[in-house]
């Protein structure tokens, strides 16, 4: 038989090796943007348009290339990074396979501007789909420009797998805010079709960060520093009390790379151990400095996995860190019940001088009186106990640690006083939320009015999840939390769809930040958001105003209800509008929902099953579990009849 083997030509090889290297947009923006830091640039210009679909440009004040290198440099393993394998242990570049621009150059048309500072005159190449179309000596000054234009031209399966522009950005966001994250000394642009996203002098850490994120980031961040032998930590932490409901604002960079891992996040959850609510994530920006020769970052082909030595050694010391970091910024106590209070420092406290005690007197006591009013004062004064008298006044929770007191004594140990000249009715609507039904007067599709049995209560709350409630052939258990859920989504789809939702004004229009890439979302999503109900005075570049909020929301909850929208929609906004109504009702239905774990009064039990029967789908939830069950009459005698 007749040999078959052939080499495959440079072009076909460097198309496949693109599939690797070259996924998408953002994929041409990490290695133009780590090309540039490697050349030791110290301003760097990111341009694109339609999310890097139709151009990725750019531009850096580096040390430029050579002719020669210009035009070696699109050869497949051209690389000036390293030159035998042990240097792949001592590196201190991003870049070392010598790959990306062969593989960009292979299904892309590029431009290439580039001049050395001791160069009178610069090279200036133009390639598409790996052929040399033109070369020529032109007058640029210092530094390389590289513009990718029309991305997988040449491979139309490619093209058409590409997200929608909004993903597409999310992804370029992504990239550049790592490159900019990890290299704070370098000023950083970057232009999205001919608006300025970002413009970022050098700076330190701190003020890179707070540049990116948005401006309410300073506040939340903790820093965190620990230098040992093998590994230096720096960095922030988020306070736990700013938690997010997504994993956005995660970060961990070893030696100036951005890098995921399971492991070490695992390390910073391990220190927030018992201080963040349930699912809410912490952001934080870690820097981590390890030897060179101690990491392996050979073995994921773009590079954001790594390998450590000694990976349990980090794992202690970045926990640790950062415990010590929430500690001393007086985080800690928030939540964790079971410390004990002695072990507290108060660092908060140390450089304040104690306050003269004040000693408050009530004009009105009179011993000789048993009313309400003096039962308050007494109570209240003596639940604090010697804490009271170190600070005047309001703050004595947090000061009864510092005073030796051994047990936290919360303001709230002498919660009847609370309450006193209120009776008990009252007491207990504030406890529950308050929340009612507009339509209450309906007519049940499931069940005819006069089967629901009329006698006394109709339902009942059990373990402050079900509502149980009789009907004629027996009864129905209802999951309140799903129930209510479905009741919402249907409000605000019926809203949405007619469009003419209320609004409730806002005395105090709500101020909201966030980052750059959230703005991007919001905008995108107002038209569908102000259907149900909001209105937005502006739209900055970093926060929102909002005046207006639908009337089934209370303001506390419109910060909520946002973030889980923008976690829920962290894989893309559908492109339909029909979708993405739907997208936005489902999530305001899940975050607004009463949540299993509340206590219903009787009125809100019957709103609830009532409302429930009458929406057009009662039977499931938004998310496609069973709203209720029922059981037959025949089903419990059976039961009784065992
Ligand atoms: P690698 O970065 O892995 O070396 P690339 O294909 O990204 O491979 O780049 C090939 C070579 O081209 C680099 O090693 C570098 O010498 C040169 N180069 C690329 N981009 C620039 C730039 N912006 N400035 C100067 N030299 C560059
Ligand atoms: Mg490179």
């Amino acid at each position: 038989m007749s040999s078959i083997i052939q080499l495959l030509p440079d072009h076909v090889a460097n198309q496949i090796a693109a599939g690797e290297v070259v996924q998408r947009p953002a994929s041409v923006v990490k290695e133009l943007l780590e090309n540039a830091v490697d050349a030791n640039a110290t301003d760097i210009k990111l341009i694109i348009k339609d999310a890097g679909k139709s151009l990725v440009q750019v531009i850096d004040n580096g040390k430029g290339m050579s002719v020669t290198d210009a035009r070696l440099c699109f050869e497949r393993h051209a690389t000036s990074k390293i030159r035998q394998a042990e240097d792949l242990f001592s590196l201190a570049t991003k870049g070392f396979r010598g790959e990306a621009l062969a593989s960009i150059a292979a299904i892309a048309h590029m431009e290439m501007k580039t001049k050395q500072d001791q160069d009178e005159l610069g090279t200036h190449i133009i390639i598409e789909g790996s052929k040399f179309v033109s070369q020529e000596v032109a007058v640029l000054p210092k530094g390389t420009s590289f513009a990718v234009k029309n991305l997988f031209f040449n491979i139309p399966a490619r093209r058409n797998f590409l997200k929608s522009d909004t993903v597409e950005f999310r992804h370029v966001m992504d990239e550049f805010q790592r490159v900019a994250l990890a290299h704070p000394n370098i000023h950083f642009t970057f232009y999205h079709n001919g608006s300025e996203m970002y413009n970022l002098p050098a700076a330190g850490y701190r003020q890179r960060i707070v540049g990116i994120m948005s401006g309410k980031t300073n506040e939340k961040l903790v820093p965190v520093n620990e230098d040992t032998e093998i590994i230096n930590v720096q960095g922030f932490v988020c306070k736990p009390e700013f938690a997010k409901k997504n994993r956005g604002e995660q970060f961990f960079f070893v030696n100036d790379r951005f890098i995921k891992s399971g492991y070490l996040h695992h390390a910073v959850m391990a220190a927030y151990d018992g201080l963040l609510k349930d699912g809410s994530q912490p952001s934080y920006f870690l820097y981590l400095q390890v030897p060179p020769n101690t990491i392996d970052i050979n073995i994921h082909p773009t590079k954001t996995e790594i390998k450590f030595d000694d990976e349990q050694a980090l794992y202690a010391i970045l926990r640790a860190s950062i415990k010590h970091s929430l500690g001393q910024f007086n985080v800690a106590p928030v939540l964790d019940f079971d410390r004990d209070a002695n072990l507290d420092t108060p660092y908060h406290y140390k450089d304040l001088e104690a306050e003269t005690p004040t000693i408050q007197v009530d004009g009105t006591f009179n011993p000789f009186t048993d009313d309400k009013t003096n039962q308050h004062y007494s109570k209240a004064s003596s639940g604090s106990g010697s804490g009271s008298g170190f600070s005047s006044g309001s703050s004595s929770s947090s000061v009864s640690s510092y005073s030796g007191y051994s047990k936290r004594v919360e303001p709230t140990a002498s919660w009847e006083s609370l309450y006193v000249g209120l009776d008990l009715d009252n007491a207990e609507s504030i406890e529950s939320s308050p929340f009612t039904f507009e339509n209450e007067e309906v007519t049940s599709s499931l069940f005819n009015d006069d089967e629901v049995e009329q006698a006394g209560q109709k339902t009942y709350q059990i373990h402050k999840k079900y509502i149980v409630s009789p009907i004629k052939s027996g009864m129905v258990i209802v999951d309140q939390q799903r129930a209510h859920q479905r009741i919402l989504y249907e409000q605000f789809l019926l809203n949405m769809t007619v469009n003419q939702a209320s609004s409730q004004q806002l005395l105090f229009p709500l101020d909201l930040f966030y980052s750059s890439a959230e703005m991007e979302l919001i905008e995108e999503l107002k038209p569908s958001l102000e259907t149900t109900g909001f209105i937005f005075e502006a739209a900055k570049s970093d926060h929102i105003v909002i005046s207006g909020i639908p009337v089934n929301i209370t303001e506390s909850e419109v910060s909520l209800v946002i973030e889980q929208l923008l976690s829920d929609l962290q894989d893309g906004i559908p492109a339909s509008s029909y979708s993405q109504n739907d997208t936005i009702a489902k999530s305001m239905a899940k975050s607004l929902a009463v949540k299993t774990g509340s206590y219903l009064t009787e009125k809100e039990q019957d709103n609830l099953v009532n409302g429930l029967f009458a929406c057009k789908d009662p039977n499931i939830s938004p998310f496609q579990k069973p709203t209720f069950i029922t059981m037959r009459v025949e089903d419990i005698d059976k039961k009784f009849a065992l």
